[in-house]
């Protein structure tokens, strides 16, 4: 589908609007850059050059950030990193989003590996769910162990992200949908995307969703499920088993067209599409005195500026100079 765009001035009042009349109301905010694995698909093995200290941006500036987009119709926020469970007193961050606006949903995106101590504390500062990336079913002892903690803990329904690669983890598939009918929680897998640090990404290594659905579709046969949790289309098992699948196809199948994300960076700076050539830096204004009406109309001069969608699919597709680490999927 081709957008069209509209003509006019910002808009000053309203939710936060695009030209090509998208409303943005889910906000992804990266604690950190740092993590403590290495995804192949997504940071190289030696890391990367942390973000300085005093670059990233302090609780208190999250927090009034979570405000200023609160008052302009976001209504969820999503933690994210690098790796959100390793930023020092995470709950506390948690604590302070949910005092400053009780109807926001607080959820956040996590490898799982410290949950089994942290899921307890983060569902008691506030946070409402949790979603596990977890690539493979054969390793990671831990991270099983920080689902189990975060089930416990109530951060339900538990979705699970799987990232497939081709020649990687694709004969997993099956096995990740029978763990899904069997734990009852959705996993939902991604397509591999052009943002891994090390730009090993090529064409040939994108498992399309439709393939994934088929090869669980032959084993447990599917159904759409009646909702539709954007940009996951959802699928329940035929027999009514528990559990569900969810594909994300970025790459075969963009939802450009329907994106209500926006993304904050570890160091205060907005990106309107994971892709984004351009970013507008929040924390500036934030750390000289800019009031939150100011803060307010940067936010919606970015959101108006967003572009149509990515490029993955053109020629002239370009990779953004972030990977996905430092933006926070
Ligand atoms: N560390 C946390 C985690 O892994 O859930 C949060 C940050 S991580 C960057 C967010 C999500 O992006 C994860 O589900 C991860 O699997 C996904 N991701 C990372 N690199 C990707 C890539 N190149 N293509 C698609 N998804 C990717
Ligand atoms: Fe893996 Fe998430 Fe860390 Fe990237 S940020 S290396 S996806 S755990």
């Amino acid at each position: 589908m081709t957008l069209q765009a509209t003509d006019g001035p910002i808009p000053t009042t309203g939710p936060l609007v695009d030209t090509f009349g998208r409303i943005a109301d889910d906000l992804r905010v990266s604690v950190t850059d740092k993590c403590n694995f290495r995804c192949t698909y997504c940071m190289p093995a030696e890391g990367l050059p942390w973000l300085p200290r005093e670059e990233i941006l302090r609780f208190e500036e999250i927090t009034r950030l979570a405000t200023v987009f609160a008052t302009l119709g976001v209504k969820e926020i999503k933690l994210t990193g690098g790796e959100p469970t390793v930023r020092r007193e995470l709950p506390s961050l948690v604590a302070m989003l949910r005092d400053a606006q009780p109807n926001l949903a607080v959820s956040m995106t996590t490898n799982g590996y410290l949950l089994d101590r942290l899921a307890q504390p983060l569902a008691a500062a506030g946070l409402d769910r949790v979603t596990i990336s977890c690539d493979s079913l054969m390793r990671h002892h831990q991270v099983l162990a920080g689902m189990r903690a975060a089930e416990a803990a109530g951060l339900t329904p538990i979705k699970l992200n799987c990232v497939v690669i081709a020649g990687t983890n694709e004969d997993e598939v099956v096995d990740f949908a029978r763990f899904a009918r069997d734990s009852g929680y959705e996993v939902r897998f991604i397509e591999y995307m052009p943002l891994d640090a090390e730009q090993h990404w090529e064409r040939a290594k994108v498992v399309p969703s439709r393939d994934i659905l088929a090869q669980i579709d032959a084993v447990f046969p599917l159904t759409k499920a009646g909702h539709e949790t954007e940009p996951a289309t959802s699928y329940r098992f035929a027999d009514g088993a528990p559990g569900a699948i969810g594909v994300i196809a970025s790459v075969t199948e963009p939802f450009c067209d329907t994106c209500n994300r926006l993304r904050i960076t570890a160091d205060g700076q907005l990106r309107a599409c994971l892709f984004a050539m351009h970013e507008a830096d929040l924390r500036a204004p934030l750390r000289s005195g800019a009031s939150d009406d100011d803060i307010a109309q940067i936010i919606r001069t970015a959101v108006w500026a967003k572009w149509e969608g990515h490029k993955i699919n053109h020629p002239d597709f370009e990779r953004p100079a972030r990977s996905m680490s430092m933006i926070g999927g």
